[in-house]
């Protein structure tokens, strides 16, 4: 069982910072079963020290302690189990309790805990109530274990079942308990909810712990033989749930798309929509009729934009292949993209250049590079005040040549930098500041540069302007 605060609550309730409210409210909690856990431990390190284990016995407690760290260390996803991802530690901890006795258990059950959570580098705090849960769990199942006394195989299979109960029953107890008072719930809410979603890892958990413990009883070398199956099963597991991941994912991202794409779509159709329905039904004046051709020009020139940026999205993704690599000039280059941008530059916005002469020729696909160029030089004009200022620029560094595009726009918070590039991945997703978008441009810029053996980046300084510059290897002479 996850006997440690799960990934999914921790999302909600970090145990991170030992003074945040929900934690002060946690506290009496935390320091109860810390100390409970404690007090248990002492016990424990007395009786080791007056009735110390066979060597036998200590040989197979570290096998079972070995096997609990490694399982908690590696926790299983189980599909459709909310929990978060299952440790199958409780196996071992509960299997120490009903082989050996109660102390084996606690310091099983303890030293798992402690030694993944420092491991892990938690805090302190959280640390001491994860160890403090398992030890007392294993605690309650020792007990437990030590009143079925000795019996028959079957005998022996139930008391591994109701020792995994008790196991589970303290676990999840301390474990609902905390969340109602980090989160501030009704006990019996919480305590269902957690029942609810981590009855199926139980019963896994319980039946594993059966089948060991039998195999034990026979002889301890033979539950070597659930080695195999159980890393067999957690490694699949691992793979689906992955697999899994990234299929929500790409629902996700499809949704997105098709939300994105639509809304896209929809403004520059309204637009050409309107002009052709007005040139057709009204007799206008030729200024007017060239204001309305205009509009159509432009918006399906944004049409065909979003369309084709769609292809090469897709084509990307389709095709893994590196592009052809050539060479060019990058001096020309510029100056045809520069010459471009130029004809359909709003007039408040000025566009220049500073370029390096000597700068090598390029080792890279000359159209694709134009590609990235353009849309660089788009989005500073897209995301720049209406009277802005880019200047493009290109030089050599080391073995590389780069171009830059530097604008005074409205730059880029730092914890977005690395996301933009992202699909989809958009800064103002409703678009509230009224500037479209699909979040396709800079992802297709990543694309290509990457395919061309290139690296891009952005700096930028929120309220202060951007700088995206892409490095481009120089061809060899
Ligand atoms: P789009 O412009 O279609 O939304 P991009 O992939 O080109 O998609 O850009 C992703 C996001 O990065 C944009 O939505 C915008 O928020 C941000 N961005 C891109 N370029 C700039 C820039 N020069 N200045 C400020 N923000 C930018």
């Amino acid at each position: 069982m996850e006997g440690k605060i799960t990934q999914t609550a921790r999302k909600y309730h970090p145990l991170v910072s030992p003074i945040s409210p929900e934690i002060r409210r946690a506290l009496p909690l935390i320091v109860l079963v810390s100390a409970g856990a404690f007090t248990f431990l002492i016990a424990v390190v007395g009786s080791l020290a007056t009735r110390p284990p066979s060597g036998s016995t200590t040989l197979g407690a570290l096998a079972l302690l070995g096997s609990a760290v490694i399982a908690e260390a590696f926790p299983v996803p189980i599909e459709g189990v909310s929990a978060g991802r299952t440790s199958l530690a409780t196996v071992f901890i509960v299997a120490g309790a009903v082989i050996y006795d109660w102390r084996i258990a606690g310091v099983i059950g303890f030293l798992t805990m402690a030694t993944v959570e420092i491991g892990r580098r938690r805090a302190p705090v959280r640390i001491a109530f994860n160890a403090g849960v398992y030890t007392l769990a294993a605690a309650a199942a020792g007990a437990t274990a030590s009143a079925f006394g000795e019996g028959s195989l079957l005998m022996l299979c139930i008391a591994t079942l109701v020792v995994s109960t008790v196991f589970y029953v303290v676990n999840i107890g301390l474990l609902g308990l905390l969340f109602t008072r980090l989160r501030a719930q009704p006990v019996l809410q919480t305590l269902r909810g957690t029942l609810v979603s981590t009855t199926v890892p139980f019963a896994i958990m319980a039946s594993l712990a059966v089948i060991l413990v039998a195999l034990w009883d026979r002889s301890p070398y033979l539950s070597i033989a659930l080695v195999g199956p159980l890393v067999a099963i957690a490694l699949y597991q691992r793979r689906q749930h992955g697999t899994l991941d990234r299929l929500r994912e790409l629902d996700r991202l499809k949704d997105e798309f098709i939300a994105i794409t639509s809304h896209e779509l929809r403004t520059p159709l309204a637009s050409v929509y309107g002009a052709a329905m007005t040139l057709q039904s009204r007799d206008l004046a030729k200024e007017q009729r060239e204001s309305l051709l205009g509009v159509i020009y432009r918006e399906s020139g944004r049409l065909a934009r979003l369309v084709d940026q769609v292809l090469w999205a897709s084509k990307l993704e389709s095709t893994r292949s590196a592009p052809e690599v050539g060479s060019f000039d990058p001096v020309e280059l510029v100056d045809d993209v520069i010459a471009a941008e130029h004809a359909h530059l709003p007039p408040s916005v000025s566009l220049t250049v500073a370029m390096d002469d000597a700068a090598p020729r390029v080792a890279a696909d000359g159209e694709k590079v134009k590609q990235v160029l353009v849309n660089l030089i788009d989005n500073a004009v897209k995301y720049s005040a209406e009277s802005g200022a880019i200047e493009v620029s290109l030089r050599a560094v080391d073995d590389c040549v780069r171009f830059s595009v530097r604008d005074d726009g409205l730059g880029i918070p730092l914890v977005e930098q690395q996301r933009i590039f992202d699909k989809f991945h958009r800064l103002d997703p409703d678009m509230t500041r009224g500037v479209g978008g699909t979040g396709l441009g800079l992802y297709i810029c990543k694309q290509l540069v990457d395919q061309m053996n290139g690296h891009i980046w952005v700096a930028s300084q929120e309220g202060e302007g951007s700088t995206f510059a892409f490095d481009l290897p120089a061809a060899r002479v």
